[in-house]
């Protein structure tokens, strides 16, 4: 199916399968993937390695102002999706940890982080022809782009989506921290005051509950061929 260079945002709740599916986008159309969350991640572990945010939670507002101008934090785009670097260094595994999920949503209500990240992001949507997930691509990142997509799903899903991708990553998983962690990042995200998550008044939505990842394809695909008046079977 042949599309139009264009700026596909999946934004929605955390584990709705956003990355799978916007991952698969960029194999099958070869679009560049981007995960905006792991920039807000690798800021994270940034911020608890260098002692920014302490364990209770409490974030050095100065120091993390201070910390960000100088900060090398970029992406590597793979075929299978990006990199993330802290300076030479790939993070992209400790990054994805519980202990960096319990504290990424407060740093990410943070403006100056927030500031930093979308300039980081916007680069790339130069490029066009690109698909990025997360919380508020398509509302602030790229209010622009041509197709929004909001993704959500029940929240046991999400969490038993999210345990499994952990125990794929070798990580010990107790199924009721996920999805505290879960709701957690829900609430704060979507509360926040800077581009909270919610959906852009043009996005579409998706529940994708009950969905493999062939259904949402096949249902993209028809999303695509009626708005952009392409065929399926080009
Ligand atoms: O997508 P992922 O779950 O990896 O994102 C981690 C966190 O980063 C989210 O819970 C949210 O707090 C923050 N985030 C955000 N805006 C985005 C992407 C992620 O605030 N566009």
């Amino acid at each position: 199916m042949k599309i139009p260079d264009i700026i596909i945002a999946v934004d929605g709740y955390s584990s709705t399968g956003k990355s799978t599916f916007a991952k698969r986008i960029a194999s099958e159309f070869s679009f560049l993937y981007l995960d905006s969350g792991a920039l807000y991640r690798a800021v994270t572990l940034y911020a608890i390695e260098h002692g920014i945010i302490s364990p209770s939670g409490e974030i050095d507002r100065q120091a993390l102002g201070r910390a960000l101008p100088g900060l090398d934090i970029h992406f590597e785009a793979k075929e299978d999706g990006s990199r993330t670097y802290i300076g030479g260094k790939c993070v992209e595994k400790e990054i994805r940890t519980l202990a960096v999920s319990e504290k990424v949503s407060p740093i990410a209500t943070v403006p100056e982080v927030r500031s930093f990240v979308d300039e980081r992001l916007r680069e790339f949507g130069k490029k066009k022809r690109v698909v990025m997930d997360g919380r508020d691509i398509g509302t602030t990142v790229f209010p622009e782009a041509e197709l929004k997509i909001f993704m959500v799903a029940d929240t046991a899903v999400r969490a038993r989506r999210r345990a499994d991708e952990m125990i794929r990553r070798g990580e010990n998983v107790n199924l009721e921290e996920v999805m505290k962690n879960i709701k957690e990042r829900d609430f704060i995200d979507s509360h926040r005051e800077v581009s909270p998550l919610k959906k852009a008044e043009d996005a579409v939505v998706l529940d994708n509950s009950a969905m493999t990842i062939d259904e949402q394809m096949v249902w993209l695909r028809h999303l695509i061929s009626e708005k952009f008046s392409v065929k399926e079977t080009d």
